[in-house]
């Protein structure tokens, strides 16, 4: 579904990243694990196509989509979910859904919204109670399930998922990784970069992890759970 392959990222003398390979299939969660500054983030900016790499390729589905706008690779399916939760705060938590959906199909009929709406209220109720409300109002798990549920609206074939669980309480996380594992049954394909590699692994079928703009080591979720390697530079604290 999604091909990285020997991928370079310069920001002028700095080497953000440096012949990163990395697949993930269809429906498949795969975690993207590294200290701050590792290069993570510019990874997620490089396959939407914010960034221009200097080197390597994207290929989704076999598509070239190297260096492709933005704008062109979200309406290939491709769905970034920044870092920090970009609600659009003065719009209500409807409102925010229409514009999801929008994204997907253009123009919104109230019937097609409607149906589309129903499962995800029934997964994010808490939505659904907040409905009307403006979304700068909701709690920060509250918005990160709607940046959620938003991206979930538009179908994406691919979620790029920039640390879904910075600053929300666990119970809140939990939800958020189930929301996520929902997903992927349903046959998105998740980019799952996270600070909590011991629940990321335990969510993702396989894991990267990145250091100094390189992968380090790749391999099975368990495999990584278990490497010597892995427990004291990431897992330690589990
Ligand atoms: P974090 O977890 O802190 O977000 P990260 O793994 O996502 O870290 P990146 O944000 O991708 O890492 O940064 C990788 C490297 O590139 C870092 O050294 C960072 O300082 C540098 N960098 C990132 N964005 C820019 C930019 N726009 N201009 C210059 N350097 C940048």
């Amino acid at each position: 579904m999604l091909s990285v392959n020997g991928l370079s990222v310069r920001y002028g003398p700095v080497e953000a990243l440096k012949g990163v390979d990395i697949e993930v299939e269809k429906g498949e969660i795969v975690a993207i694990i590294g200290s701050n500054g590792a290069g993570k983030t510019t990874l997620m900016q490089t396959i939407l196509g914010l960034v221009k790499p200097h080197s390597g390729k994207v290929l989704l589905e076999g598509k070239d989509i190297t260096a492709m706008p933005a704008n062109r690779t979200a309406n290939l399916g491709v769905s970034l979910v920044p870092e920090g939760r970009e609600v659009f705060g003065t719009l209500s938590v409807l409102e925010n859904m229409r514009m999801g959906l929008k994204r997907r199909i253009g123009s919104v009929r109230k019937e097609q919204f409607n149906k589309e709406l129903e499962p995800l209220f029934d997964r994010f109720p808490k939505l659904y109670e907040r409905r009307t409300q403006l979304a700068y109002t909701l709690s920060g798990g509250e918005q990160q399930m709607l940046v959620l549920a938003r991206a979930m609206i538009s179908r994406p074939k691919l979620l790029l998922l920039d640390e879904p669980s910075l600053g929300l309480a666990p119970i809140i996380v939990n939800e958020i990784f189930e929301a996520i594992y929902g997903l992927s049954k349903e046959g998105t394909s998740i980019l799952l970069v996270e600070q909590m590699a011991h629940k990321a692994l335990n969510l993702a079928s396989r894991g990267y992890v990145i250091d100094k703009g390189s992968v380090a080591m790749h391999g099975d979720s368990d495999e990584l759970l278990r490497d010597e390697r892995m427990v004291e530079a990431y897992l330690g604290a589990h």
